[in-house]
Order: structure tokens, then sequence, then C-alpha cells
């Protein structure tokens, strides 16, 4: 009720005062919450100005693209690369199903790679007509705070442009980091991965968390031997452990070596490759070797604890439950915050963001019942709370009921796959509080059951083997 008063005051204080501003917002970085919050503060009748760097899709602190990571180097050409990779088994399965296919089946990775490319250029062009079509003006070059007022834009010719703004709201999204080990430029991060001018023949990913299992299964569905290493027992940390144990399972059913509780020690340039050795005294060959060990906030070269902008001990900005920072003026949202690192949620504060500060409805964003997907191959998607969640976080007794089946499909294939799914129930009340799927189209499924746990529409009333 505090912050709704601030707002609605502000709101109502004289718009002669706007006049002295250049712009009601300048937005720095145009990824999915940058974009997001000026076209809808544009909508709500705000003067919107925003700043990107030119593009490319292998970012760095000075290259980086409308449109930002979902679109030109995450969500998109990954799910693109998932697809293609998707079609090998597929293609194998449709034998037993009497496709007669050539013995040995090619693939194109050049093909591929450049149909991924042209579908991010189409989508940054995408992006850039929504920003202008809703009146917000487009600056190239990279963006700094130097005032709480005040940005400053340094053009691709060095030239500085400067503007006064009522609002600044941070958006420069996160960048992968690589472990400092010996021999770490010899490895790549997901960047790079997906502009990779050649498939790997034996690929090596470090890391344990969604990204690391998506490469891995997208390099092992395109033909490639693939070693997966990472420090706990097993990958996806943070997910329901029933659920991670399946996914193991089913890498390891695809033919990807895991190798849980290690580390990689030092990397060395070979004739024959890279040479990767681990913490467990292993060795081996490698002709990439990803990094995907997490990723830190863009603030580094916004200037802002000159400005007086607090930031945590990871760089990400501090904000309170409406993205403000410590300097009133300036926002921010997205993965430069490190709440939840997801495209949806940073939509989501970008929305929150106009709507308070030009909608004159303070609104807070709300991370529960968000759901995600993990596209490994067959992939896995959650939403709610886990097993483990549930029962540190319910009051009374948490119901189990999973369900593990072998899809129709996979009879007459002959894989050795199973569906597993799972719900998390409150035993009181019946509600469900978590649901998990990993098999086939998961993801697709558990968007429709995510509107349901949302709405609290599912009880179940079924007998459960657990708890
Ligand atoms: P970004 O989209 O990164 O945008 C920030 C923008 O700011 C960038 O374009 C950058 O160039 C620009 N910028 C930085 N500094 C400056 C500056 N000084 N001046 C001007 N511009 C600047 N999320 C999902 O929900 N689902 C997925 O399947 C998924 N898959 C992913 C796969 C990979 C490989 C990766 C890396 C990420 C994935 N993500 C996924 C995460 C998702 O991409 C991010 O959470 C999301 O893009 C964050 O949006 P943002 O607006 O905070 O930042």
């Amino acid at each position: 009720m505090a912050r709704k008063m601030l707002v609605d005051e502000e709101m109502n204080q004289t718009n002669q005062e706007e006049a002295y501003y250049d712009f009601d917002l300048f937005v720095i970085g145009a990824g999915s919450g940058g974009v997001r919050a000026a076209r809808f503060s544009a909508n709500y009748g705000a003067k919107v100005g925003i700043c990107e760097l030119p593009f490319h899709p292998i970012s760095s602190e000075v290259i980086g693209g409308v449109g930002g990571t979902c679109v030109i180097r995450g969500c998109v050409p990954k799910k693109i690369l998932v697809y293609g990779a998707a079609f090998g088994s597929e293609l194998e399965d449709a034998r037993n199903y009497g496709w007669e296919l050539n013995e040995k089946l090619d693939f194109n990775w050049k093909k591929l790679l450049h149909k991924k490319t042209d579908e991010i250029i189409r989508l940054n062009g995408i992006y850039k007509r929504l920003l202008s079509n809703a009146g917000v003006k487009l600056f190239e070059g990279e963006g700094k705070i130097v005032g709480p007022n005040e940005v400053e834009v340094t053009q691709l010719d060095g030239t500085k442009l400067s503007y006064s703004a009522k609002h600044i709201l941070i958006a420069t999204g996160s960048r992968a980091h690589r472990p400092p080990i010996p021999g770490q430029g010899l490895g790549i991060t997901s960047d790079e991965a997906l502009s990779l001018e050649d498939l790997p023949k034996h690929a090596v990913v470090f890391g344990g968390g969604y990204i690391a299992v998506e490469f891995a299964s997208i390099w092992r569905g395109l033909g490639a031997n693939v070693d997966l290493f990472f420090r706990k027992e097993l990958p996806l940390r943070g997910f329901d452990d029933e659920m991670r144990a399946v996914v193991a399972r089913n890498l390891e059913g695809r033919g990807i070596n895991l190798h849980p509780q290690t580390n990689l020690t030092e990397l060395i340039k070979t004739d024959n490759g890279i040479k990767v050795t681990t913490d467990h005294g292993e060795e081996l060959i490698a002709d990439v070797v990803l990094f995907a060990t997490g990723r830190l906030p863009n603030s580094k070269r916004l200037n802002l604890e000159a400005v007086g902008v607090e930031l945590d001990n990871t760089g990400a900005v501090k904000v309170d439950e409406y993205s403000r920072t410590s300097i009133p003026s300036i926002w921010a949202v997205g993965d430069v915050t490190n709440r939840m690192n997801l495209t949806p949620v940073a939509l989501m504060e970008g929305t929150c963001f106009a709507k308070t500060v030009f909608g004159k409805e303070p609104s807070k964003p709300d991370y529960s019942h968000v759901p995600c997907a993990v596209f490994s191959i067959p992939p896995l998607s959650v939403v709610g709370l886990s097993e483990e969640q549930a029962i540190e976080q319910a009051n009374g007794d948490v119901l189990v009921f999973t369900s593990t089946f072998n899809p129709m499909k996979n009879t007459v294939s002959g894989r050795q796959e199973k569906t597993v799914m799972k719900l998390v129930v409150d035993a009181e009340t019946d509600k469900v509080l978590g649901a998990s799927m990993c098999g086939p189209d998961a993801p697709e499924i558990m968007q429709v059951l995510c509107l349901l746990v949302l709405l609290k529409y599912i009880r179940v009333s079924i007998c459960p083997y657990k708890y």
C-alpha cells in the first residue's frame, strides 16, 4: 500500500516536470525484458528511448542485438537445434515401423546452422519492428548511466549521445562465464556452441544445469560422442530429485557418458584435440569443450556504483518487489537482477514495470507457479513445487502420485525409455502443489496442467502409493 501511494503521487505530479526530460523512459538493453517494458510503456503514452548493442550471434561486452539472449543465442536457436537433433532418433525408430532407410543416415550440420541463423535474423527484424510500431526510438550503441536521470549511448563510430529521462530501466541481461581453470580459453560457451562451424565428433560438456543437459542432448542426437561432467550426484539441481534421476537415466540410455561429482581441472591443446583432465584423474580428448557452468549479470560497464545503484555480490542489481533500484528513478528487470532467469519471467517483470510506472496500476511480478522445461531428448517439464520443496514447505502431509509407463510408440520401435509423470498434492486439501513430466511433448502437456495448477482447479482423489 505504501508503494501504491508513492507511485500514484508521482503520477499526479505536474506534467511540466516531464517537459524537462528528453524521454519519460530510457531502457538500456533490448532483450526480452527491455523490449516488453519499452513497448508497454509506450502503449501507455510514455515517450520511450531504448539502446542495444550491434547484432551478432556471439555476444561480447560490445556485441548483442535487438531481441536479446532468448531470441539470438538462447531459447530460440537452442530449440531449433533440439528439433533438428530429435529427428535422428525418430528416423531410427521409424525403421521398425516399416520405413526402409539407408543404412547410414546423412545429416547436414551447415544447413541446420544456416536455417537457425536465418530464423534469428528474421526475429531480430521483427523485434525492431515491434519497437518502431510502438513508437519507441531505438539507438544502436552501448548504454551507460551517468546520473539518476541521465544516460549516455556510445555509438559504433565512438560518438556519444546524452539523453535525460524521467525513468531509466536497466535490462541488460546476463552472459555466460568460464570457470577459472588452466586452459579455460580453449573451451566455449553456449553462444559459440550455437554457431559452431562443424558438428563436434567428441564433445565434453561441463555443467549440470539445463543448458548443459540440452547441449549434451543436441550433440548426442546429431551423432557426436558426448561426455557430461557435473559436480552433483545428479544433473538439474533444484528440480525434483526423482525426475532428475529419470533425466539422468534417459541421457545415459541415449548414449551420453555421465560423470557425476566430477570437476574439470585443466584443458590442454594437443595435435589430436583438447586434452581434458578431471579431478578424478581421468583424461580424454575432445574437439569441443562447452562450459555451461553459470551466467553473470551484465552490470559491470553501466557505471552503476558511481550513481549509487546497489549491486549484490554477484553483480546483480538489487531491486524491490516493484523492480525499483536503490535510486528511485532507476529500475531493473530480467536476468540482470538475477531473480528467476527465464524469458517469460523477464517479460512479466517488464509488463509489471510498465503497469506500475506508466499504467497507474502498481504491479508486483508473481514468481509462484512459473512452469519451466528442460529440452533434453525426451524433455522434462515442471510446474510448482518439487517433492522435496513440498515436504519442506507444507504444513501437513504431502501425497505423491507417480505414473511410469512405456509409451505405446516405443512398443513397436523397441526404444527402452519410459515416460514418467508425477503429482505432489497437499494431503489435507487435495490441491496439486506441483507437477512434473519427463517424456515426449512434456512441455506442451505441462502448459495446460500449469494453468490448472495456477487456477487451483486440480484436486486429486485417487489412492496414493507413497506418503
Ligand atoms: P537479454 O534477453 O539477455 O537482453 C539483454 C540485452 O541487453 C542484450 O540484447 C544485450 O546485448 C543488451 N545489453 C547489454 N549491455 C548493454 C549495454 N550496455 N547497452 C545496450 N545494450 C546492452 N529461458 C527460457 O525461459 N526458456 C528457455 O528455453 C531458455 N533457454 C536458454 C538457452 C540458453 C543457451 C541461454 C543462454 C538462455 C536461455 N534462457 C531460456 C534464458 C533467457 O534467454 C533469459 O532469461 C532472457 O533472455 C533474459 O532476458 P533479459 O531481457 O533479462 O536479457
